[in-house]
């Protein structure tokens, strides 16, 4: 049959896989079934091994049925399932020199109309340039967005959308659909919400992808997030951090015990901050185990013993807390508390030696203690388990290549109480735009931060259960400055802009 084959035998049939093809072929012919299905590699989207070994799977971009072979043994049921991705990503790789890196804008717009307006319409290749693009943009977000006659897909880069492009809406609906193939949703479910995950192999990189369906009444919306970790920030010094910020910090995540909690919106930094801080005490000392619970994974840090809550099969964060304990690490991060019963257990793994990391929505600092209290927690436990909280967000930054220093207006500041004489040795620059950035002005993000130490005194408001604005008041004076002033010496440095820090922070009320 075809030249080159190596033979993978299953219960009644054989499956050849050679470098320019696979075939099937049945042993016992079945009426109305073909003795023998060749397919090209361009049709497979996804190969699947049953976890005990007894079964593959070739799943195929629609309309070819899956092939579920049985019988099979696990040494050589892996080898197929190898080869089959191997020939696979070659014959890709011949296939999509589809820009190898980010593609201007116009381009790339015109190749979507292009490869959506071809007969038949180019769904697969669409989903691999999708993908691809998404990943050379750095965005961390690939939506398909069904708006009745077309699809339209954006990336969000640095936290703002942008549209690659868009398609027709039966190519749009066929290649939201070939996407949940490659991620092993089922296409073909009806109207439920549905995840699932691949991995985008893209020249050399890895990039986990995490993929939400949701049914609207114009079709499948389909947003997929994109965990890179070549892009991932490892390296506090590299969040943003003012310098004594980063000391204050630093001092907190040495002591050996006590908790300390990130707020901030989601997407505001939270995860990579604690990731950086986690993979700087794996770097400082090795030896003390550190475990995470997290909703999801988002990156697999070396040295680091990671969970992952699985709600269906009712592994939750209370329950992967408790048997993450048992196991007693010294350090701990929690993803996030937004219960009871997590946040009991998380204060007192912080009050009985060791030393915790996690994230608790509120609107400020203070607003974090009066939410642990709000949760049912003790005012003691609140009181001496956490050490610092951190409040967060990230702002765009500047393109290096294309900033313009400017003079700010003398009354530009004045709402915030900073006089002219003030911003004496400023350099604050605006964005201009240049093909580096997409013409936007901005490229990358910096987080900016508002530290919190808990102090004697907030202890004591806090068991005295004061009110919220004492506790406001408090950890006022306790912090090493607001998020205001935190963004302002990035203004600055020229690293951000005063238009950037109000459409992130909002107007402050003063
Ligand atoms: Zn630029």
């Amino acid at each position: 049959m075809i030249g080159n084959a190596e033979v993978m035998h299953g219960q009644g049939c054989e499956l050849h896989i050679a470098p320019e093809g696979l075939a099937i072929k049945f042993l016992a012919t079945l009426p109305g079934r073909p003795a023998l299905e060749a397919v090209g590699y361009e049709e497979v989207a996804a190969v699947d091994v049953a976890p005990n070994g007894r079964q593959l799977q070739v799943i195929f971009y629609a309309p070819r049925e899956t092939w579920v072979i049985k019988g099979t043994n696990r040494p050589e049921a892996l080898w197929a399932r190898d080869s089959m991705l191997r020939h696979m990503s070659r014959v890709k790789a011949r296939r999509t020199p589809l820009f190898e890196a980010k593609a201007e804008p116009d381009d790339l717009r015109e190749k979507i109309t292009e490869l959506s307006a071809a007969d038949p319409p180019q769904v697969a290749v669409l989903a691999d340039l999708l993908l691809a693009q998404a990943i050379h943009h750095g965005a961390t977000d690939l939506h398909l967005q069904p708006t009745g006659n077309s699809t339209v897909v954006r990336v969000r880069v640095d936290g703002q959308l942008i549209t690659l492009g868009e398609m027709p809406a039966g190519t749009g609906e066929r290649v939201t659909a070939c996407l949940q193939v490659m991620a092993r949703m089922r296409s073909f479910a009806g109207p439920v919400a549905q995840t699932g995950r691949m991995r985008v192999d893209d020249y050399g990189r890895h990039v986990d992808v995490r993929l939400t369906a949701l049914p609207t009444t114009d079709g499948v919306r389909l947003t997929a997030r994109l965990f890179d970790p070549s892009r991932a920030l490892l390296d506090l010094e590299a969040l943003g951090f003012a310098p004594d910020a980063l000391a204050a910090y630093r001092e907190a995540i040495s002591q050996p015990r006590g908790c300390i909690i990130m707020t901030g919106p989601s997407g505001s930094g939270k995860t990579s901050t604690m990731y950086a801080s986690l993979a700087e005490l794996v770097a400082t000392d090795p030896s003390r185990s550190i475990s995470t619970v997290e909703e999801p994974v988002e990156l697999n840090l070396p040295g680091v013993d990671q969970t992952e809550v699985n709600r269906p099969s009712g592994m939750d964060f209370a329950a992967a807390l408790r048997s993450v304990l048992r196991q007693d690490p010294r350090v701990i991060m929690v993803g996030e508390i937004r219960d009871m019963e997590t946040a009991e257990i998380a204060m007192q793994a912080a009050l009985t030696g060791h030393l915790l990391f996690t994230t608790v929505h509120a609107p400020s600092g203070a607003g974090v203690l009066t939410r642990l209290l709000d949760l049912g927690l003790e005012p003691y436990v609140v009181a001496s388990s956490v050490t610092m909280v951190v409040a967060q967000r990230l702002v765009r930054t500047l393109c290096p290549d294309c900033r313009q220093a400017c003079e700010l207006a003398a009354d530009e500041l004045e709402w915030l109480g900073i006089t002219p004489m003030d911003r004496e040795g400023w350099e604050a620059c605006l964005p201009t735009g240049c093909s580096k950035c997409g013409g936007s002005g901005y490229r990358g993000r910096s987080a900016i931060f508002e530290l919190v130490p808990v102090t004697d005194r907030m202890r004591e408001a806090i068991m005295q259960r004061r009110p919220m604005q004492e506790l406001e008041r408090l950890s006022a004076e306790a912090s090493t400055g607001d998020l205001w002033r935190a963004g302002l010496a990035k203004v600055a440095a020229g690293v951000t802009t005063l238009d950037e820090l109000r459409s992130v922070l909002g107007t402050p009320a003063r």
